[in-house]
C-alpha cells in the first residue's frame, strides 16, 4: 500500500476526504481545513467542503 492510499483512508475514518468536482480526484485535506473551501492539489479547482449529514 502507498503512502497515499494509507492517507486516503485515514482521512475517510475522519472525514477529511473529499472529491474534487472538477477531476473527480479524491484527496485528503489537512483537519484544520476541515470546514474550509481548499485547491484541489491536482488541479487547483476550489473544493467546497464535505455537507455534514448532522445538523
Ligand atoms: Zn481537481
Amino acid at each position: 500500500m502507498s503512502p497515499y492510499f494509507i492517507s486516503v483512508i485515514i482521512g475517510t475514518l475522519l472525514g477529511l476526504k473529499r472529491t474534487c468536482p472538477k477531476c473527480n480526484r479524491v484527496q485528503v485535506v489537512p483537519s484544520n481545513k476541515k470546514n474550509e473551501s481548499v485547491p484541489c492539489k491536482f488541479c487547483k479547482a476550489n473544493i467546497p467542503p464535505a455537507k455534514q449529514i448532522s445538523s
